[in-house]
């Protein structure tokens, strides 16, 4: 480890005051700590945000408002989630382990860093960690890299679970810093790599996520979370699909699919929610949709089978979300 200095925050004022000043937040501290013993994170000050206000999941008019220190594990066991919005609670039971749930935040599941092993390795070049290194995995062992939104500068996948329940439900960030408060499209917080993939999010200095809010339309009771992975626990995705349909009189009126595992951002798939719009759900019109999941991928030496993969969860997911009473 390093010397730093550990603040703790007492109220909003005097976290974003430290935000601003350069200090990085810490809640769970379970993906920040793991960093910082391995010296790929090297912050001088933490500022540990866990006594603020932002613990709770309040049921508001047509939506859940949930607050970013709301542990995983508590959203995933509510019941209004698991009644309401049963992709969260699957993407969350789906993901880390029951203890590490426990500890880890919402925002802080949204904002982890890559599970690139050669981001965690200070010998290898990295563009992520320093800017215009170079890209180890390019050339190098990249089975569990991206095979969408990459680019020559880095092909890491994002990995968290929720985040692509959340995108698929369309959520939104509620953020505060020192100027005010800021709202956006889920969608609008994460940043494909281009030419600067140290740049992962739209948060400014010193932003601080306060809560995340889901809309629950009727239809998000029609959905549901589908995660291939190479063990069946403790294990980040190899491919995943969460869909949202809306259905009535066995026709789907509307259809919202995300995918993760697969991207550097939690990825949606607007021409197949077009594709599926006003049709009658069956087997021939899943599989014929499902095709179009991949389409734009690049694979990488050894990620290719993950273009099949992903067409056959995103047509298995289909499937049963739509079979649901
Ligand atoms: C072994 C292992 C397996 C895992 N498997 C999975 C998996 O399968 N799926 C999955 O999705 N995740 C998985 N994870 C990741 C885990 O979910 C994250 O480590 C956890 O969610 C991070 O939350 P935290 O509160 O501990 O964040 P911290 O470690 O405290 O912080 C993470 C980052 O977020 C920032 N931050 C935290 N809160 C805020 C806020 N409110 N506003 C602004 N910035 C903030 C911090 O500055 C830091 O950069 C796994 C982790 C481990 C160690
Ligand atoms: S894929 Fe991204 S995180 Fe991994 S080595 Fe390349 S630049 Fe770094």
């Amino acid at each position: 480890m390093f010397p730093f200095r550990y603040i703790k925050a007492v109220d909003e004022q005097s976290a974003l005051r430290a935000g601003a000043a350069g200090a990085r937040y810490i809640a769970g501290g379970t993906m920040l700590v793991d960093l910082m013993r391995e010296t790929v994170e090297r912050p001088d000050v933490l500022v540990d945000i866990n006594a603020l206000p932002y613990d709770s999941i309040d049921l508001q008019p047509g939506m859940i408002r949930v607050g970013s220190l709301v542990r995983m594990s508590d959203l995933a066991a509510h019941p209004i989630v698991r009644q309401r919005v049963p992709v969260i609670s699957e993407a969350l039971e789906l993901s880390a382990s029951a203890q590490l749930r426990n500890m880890a935040s919402i925002g802080g599941n949204l904002l982890q860093r890559p599970r690139c092993l050669y981001f965690r390795d200070m010998s290898s070049a990295c563009n992520r960690r320093a800017p215009d290194a170079g890209c180890a995995a390019i050339e190098g062992r990249n089975r569990m890299h991206a095979i969408l939104g990459t680019s020559q500068h880095c092909c890491a996948t994002h990995p968290s679970d929720l985040a692509v329940a959340l995108l698929a439900l369309d959520a939104v960030v509620v953020t505060r810093d020192r100027s005010g408060e800021r709202r956006f499209a889920l969608a609008d917080l994460f940043r494909q790599p281009g030419r600067s993939p140290h740049r992962e999010h739209n948060l400014g200095p010193g932003e601080l996520i306060v809560a995340v809010e889901v809309p629950i339309g009727s239809e998000a009771r029609r959905s549901g979370y589908l995660k291939v992975r190479d063990r069946e626990s403790y294990q980040f995705a190899l491919a995943s699909a969460a869909v949202v349909l809306d259905m009535a009189d066995d026709v789907i009126r509307g259809a919202r699919v995300a995918v993760g595992g697969v991207a550097t951002v939690p990825w949606r798939l607007p021409a197949i929610e077009v594709a599926l719009r006003g049709q009658p759900p069956s087997a021939g019109l899943f599989r014929r949709v499902a095709a179009l999941a991949a389409a734009g991928a690049k694979p990488l030496s050894e990620n290719g089978f993950k273009v099949d993969l992903l067409k056959r969860i995103v047509e298995r997911q289909l499937a049963a979300v739509a079979a649901m009473p």
